[in-house]
């Protein structure tokens, strides 16, 4: 389309269309780049805008008699057809687009164009027809697939800033946002499981922050959380609580069989040396452990709490039921 416009303007000898039709062609090229990287919306609202800069500028230059007026109805089409952006932003391009095509009937009613192309228009006028027809019959032909390629690009999108509102960014593991959904869920499943919660929380973990830095700090947690999750079961649910505290839910286990699983995790945590910004650390963790009632969370959140501060007042590096 470019190619012809541009020898068009060229053959005529009207410079300034040459050059915006020239930036045309730039803004193609970023557009085409635009839908490469999946940015639908930013890629739908430069087209649109590039267009009506073009059909506003072209109407003051040479006229409407060439029916420029195609290139806004058919990107007009593209707002209802192509669902490249939010409903909200292709009802204000919509607006945008409908008053440039009063404006182009005032400035046709109230400007002389500065060139008169002639003859040229009726060519122009072909041109156009052909190009809006062929605008249309993409958009009706591929609209579909076009639609199914952006839906699933915004629902993988959607899905994965899902998983990151719900991830740990330090370790990974489940955040705390995400242990209020699991626990909802758990208090509306008809058939009740058992769980013990427990939580977990490393000592003196202020002393390895102010001795080795709180970069160190963060290698220990990113660690620790390895540590949990690789000597637990599948079916077992971790959640980074707070800081350098950790919930562990465990499936299907009643507290004494909690009890040894956590007491056998404290013992892996206080074997291990810990490597981590070229430091070898050792640390011990303490924990609370109580059955969970998964109709009154809190409560039982707050029960294996009050367990593992019990733990720290008793020597740490213990597990309390
Ligand atoms: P206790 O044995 O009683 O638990 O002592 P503690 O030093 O572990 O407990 P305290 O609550 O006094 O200190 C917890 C420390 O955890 C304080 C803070 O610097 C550190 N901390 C919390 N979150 C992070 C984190 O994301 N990264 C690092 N590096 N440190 C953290
Ligand atoms: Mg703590
Ligand atoms: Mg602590």
């Amino acid at each position: 389309m470019h190619v012809f416009l541009l020898c068009f303007y060229l053959v005529l000898g009207i410079l300034p269309l040459f050059t915006l039709y020239f930036t045309g062609f730039l803004i193609d090229i970023v557009l085409f780049w635009l839908v490469r990287k999946r940015h639908y919306p930013l890629f739908g609202v430069l087209l649109s805008a590039s267009v009506m800069v073009h059909t506003v500028l072209s109407a003051i230059s040479i006229g409407i008699n060439n029916l420029v007026i195609m290139y806004p109805l058919v990107t007009l089409m593209m707002q209802i057809i192509i669902p490249y952006a939010r409903m909200r932003i292709r009802s204000v391009v919509i607006f945008i687009l409908w008053v440039c095509m009063i404006a182009l009937v005032f400035i046709d009613h109230n400007m002389v164009p500065i060139w008169d192309i002639g003859e040229a228009n009726t060519v122009l006028a072909v041109f156009n027809i052909q190009l809006a027809f062929l605008a249309i019959l993409i958009q009706l032909t591929i609209g579909n697939t076009i639609m199914n390629t952006i839906m699933k690009a915004n629902h993988k999108e959607l899905e994965k800033s899902k998983d990151q509102a719900n991830m740990d960014s330090l370790t990974g593991l489940f955040n705390r946002r995400y242990a209020t959904m699991f626990f909802e869920r758990l208090s509306k499943e008809q058939d009740e499981q058992t769980w013990c919660v427990a939580m977990l929380d490393i000592d003196d973990f202020k002393l390895v922050n102010d001795t080795h830095g709180h970069q160190v700090g963060d290698g220990v947690l990113i660690s620790l959380g390895n540590i949990i999750k690789t000597n637990l079961r599948k079916t077992d649910v971790i959640f980074r609580w707070g800081g350098e505290e950790f919930l562990i839910l465990l499936k299907d286990v009643d507290v004494p069989i909690a009890f040894q699983t956590l007491d056998k995790l404290r013992r892996k945590i206080a074997e291990e040396t810990l490597e981590t910004h070229g430091k070898t650390i050792k640390i011990t963790v303490t924990i609370g452990v109580c059955p969970l009632d998964v109709h009154n969370v809190e409560q039982s959140v707050h029960m294996s709490d009050l367990l593992m501060y019990k733990g720290k007042a008793s020597g740490k590096n213990t597990v309390i039921m």
